[in-house]
């Protein structure tokens, strides 16, 4: 499990506890229970070069969902599952 300050899904007011990463590990995104989903972010070479771990990946999509979010975001523990649609 980690833990990060991750928004309410607009959409069901739901916490989100799942983080999606790509079967290749170059993508990743979070994925609400009822089908909402943010943004998704794809590696850069510049995290390729520097070897980006699994949960900074997840950390990126975080970010990504975040933006325009609530604005005191609650700490949530979320786990990575790997994506293998
Ligand atoms: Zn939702």
């Amino acid at each position: 499990m980690k833990t990060s300050k991750i928004s309410l899904c607009p959409f069901c007011s739901a916490f989100i506890n799942k983080v999606f990463l790509s079967e290749d590990g170059w993508g990743s995104q979070v994925k609400c229970k009822c089908g909402a989903s943010g943004p998704a972010h794809e590696m850069t070479t510049k995290e390729f070069n520097k070897g980006i771990s699994r949960e900074d990946m997840a950390e990126k999509a975080i970010e990504l969902w975040n933006v325009g979010g609530m604005e005191n975001p609650p700490i949530v523990n979320y786990k990575i599952y790997i994506d293998i649609n």
